[in-house]
C-alpha cells in the first residue's frame, strides 16, 4: 500500500485568521503584545540550561505571587485542571477522604476528581460551606485528608476568606488546598501566612498568559504526606516526584527527562510574571478592587443587581450581574459579541441561567473598560428582546 487516500485538507491551505476581540468573559483575558512576543523567542531544547534558568525565574515569580518560600514550587504544564488533578492525585490515596467546600461548581469538580482515585473504598463529602468558615465539626466528623476551598469562585462570583482555616485543618491533621484560578494577584492572598498547604493558579486569567501552564506550590507539610505515600499517584504525568526533578525543586544534581515542557508557554508565563512583579502585587490587588466597585456602582445605577450581595464576599475579578429579568441571557451575551466584539458569559454550573458574568483581569481591569461593559449592556438591554411577564 503505497498511495495515500486521504488529500490534504482545503481548509489548511488558506491562512490562519483570528479575530481581536476584547475577552472580558471569566477567562481567557486578553495577552498583551509584551507577553505574545514573549512567545515569539525562538524554540531551544525543553533540557537546555537556559530554559531551567527561566523555571528557575518562573519559580520565584510562583513564590512572588504566591506570598510562599516554599521550595516546592513550580508551573504544571496544561490548564488549571491539570493542577488540581495534580494537588488531588498527589495527596490522596484510595480510602482517604476529602472535603470540599460547594460555593460553585470548582467545589463539585475537586470532589469529582477525588472520587477517581478509587470508586469503592473513596469517601467523598461535601460541605455546603455558602460564604461560612469550614467548622470542626465538619473535620473532626470525616476525618479528611484534604479540604479544598475555591478562593475565588468564578461561578458564582464569590470571594472566600482564608484567614483561619489552615490553622483549623492542622489541628486535624488535614491538609489545607485552595484553588485561586480566579483569584490570584487580584485580591490579596498569603499561601505561608494563611497556612495554605497546596495552592494553585492558571496563567490566563490576571496574569493575562495564553492558557496551558498552571502554578502550584505544596507546603513541607504537603511533602510529607506526598513523599511518604503507600501507593504511587495515579497519574505518571502528574507525579511530584517527576515534576519537582524537573523543575529542580528536588536537590538532586540532575534533572531527569519526563515529560517535553512546553516552552514557549514558559516563555509567555515568566514575562507575565515579570509584569506582575514592576506593578507589585499589593498595586494589583488595590487596582482590580478600586475598578471592580466602580463596575459595580455602574452597574447598580443602570439597575442591574449583583448576584453576590454581601460586598466583601464579591470576587474583584470576575462579576456575576443577576440576569436581567425578561430577557434571555444567551441572547444578551450573542449582542454584545455581535455588536460590540466583546466576550461576556452566561453563568456555569450552579450559576447557569441565573447570572451574566463579566471577568476584568490584568491589564483589562481598568475604568476605560468598564465603561465599554456598561455602554455595551446598556445597549444590549436596549435592542434585546424582553418579555412582558
Ligand atoms: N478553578 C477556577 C476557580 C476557575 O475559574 C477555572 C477556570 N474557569 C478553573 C479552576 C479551571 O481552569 P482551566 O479552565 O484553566 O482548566
Amino acid at each position: 500500500m503505497s498511495s495515500i487516500s486521504v488529500p490534504p485538507p482545503k481548509c489548511l491551505q488558506k491562512p490562519l485568521t483570528v479575530p481581536f476581540r476584547h475577552m472580558f468573559g471569566p477567562g481567557p483575558s486578553n495577552v498583551p503584545p509584551r507577553i505574545l512576543e514573549a512567545g515569539a523567542n525562538p524554540v531551544i531544547g525543553h533540557m537546555h540550561p537556559e530554559i531551567f534558568e527561566i523555571m528557575n525565574d518562573i519559580k520565584s515569580g510562583i513564590q512572588y505571587m504566591f506570598q510562599t518560600q516554599n521550595n516546592m514550587t513550580l508551573a504544571v504544564s496544561g490548564t488549571g485542571h491539570t493542577a488540581m488533578e495534580c494537588a488531588i492525585f498527589n495527596t490522596v490515596e484510595a480510602g482517604e477522604s476529602v472535603l470540599a467546600a460547594v460555593n460553585g461548581i470548582w467545589g463539585e469538580r475537586a470532589a469529582e476528581m477525588a472520587e477517581r482515585i478509587d470508586y469503592t473504598n473513596y469517601l467523598s463529602q461535601l460541605l455546603f460551606c455558602d460564604q461560612t468558615v469550614l467548622s470542626s465539626q465538619a473535620l473532626s466528623k470525616h476525618r479528611p485528608a484534604v479540604f479544598f476551598l475555591a478562593h475565588g469562585e468564578s461561578s458564582t462570583g464569590v470571594l472566600h476568606p482564608l484567614d483561619g482555616i489552615g490553622q483549623l485543618c492542622h489541628k486535624y491533621n488535614c491538609l489545607f488546598l485552595v484553588d485561586s484560578v480566579a483569584s490570584i494577584g487580584g485580591a490579596p492572598l498569603y499561601m505561608d501566612q494563611q497556612e495554605i498547604d497546596i495552592l494553585y493558579t492558571g496563567s490566563q486569567k490576571v496574569l493575562n498568559a495564553p492558557p496551558g501552564t498552571a502554578p502550584i506550590s505544596f507546603s513541607e507539610r504537603a511533602c510529607q504526606k506526598i513523599f511518604n505515600r503507600r501507593t504511587k499517584p495515579v497519574s505518571f504525568f502528574l507525579d511530584l516526584g517527576w515534576l519537582a526533578n524537573y523543575w529542580g525543586c528536588d536537590g538532586k544534581p540532575s534533572r531527569v527527562y519526563h515529560h517535553t515542557g512546553p516552552v514557549t508557554a514558559f516563555y509567555c508565563l515568566r514575562e507575565s510574571l515579570a509584569v506582575l512583579v514592576e506593578e507589585g502585587l499589593e498595586n494589583s490587588w488595590e487596582r482590580h478592587q478600586n475598578v471592580a466597585e466602580y463596575f459595580h456602582a455602574g452597574l447598580e445605577s443602570m439597575g442591574l443587581k449583583l448576584f453576590v450581595k454581601e460586598k466583601t464576599a464579591r470576587l474583584p475579578t470576575v462579576t456575576t450581574i443577576v440576569a436581567p429579568h425578561g430577557y434571555d441571557w444567551k441572547e444578551i451575551t450573542t449582542y454584545i459579541m455581535k455588536t460590540h466584539n466583546l466576550e461576556i458569559s452566561g453563568g456555569l454550573g450552579p450559576s447557569v441561567g441565573l447570572v451574566l458574568r463579566v471577568g476584568l483581569m490584568g491589564c483589562n481591569s481598568s475604568r476605560a473598560n468598564v465603561d465599554m461593559v456598561l455602554a455595551a449592556l446598556k445597549d444590549a438591554l436596549k435592542h434585546c428582546h424582553k418579555s412582558k411577564v
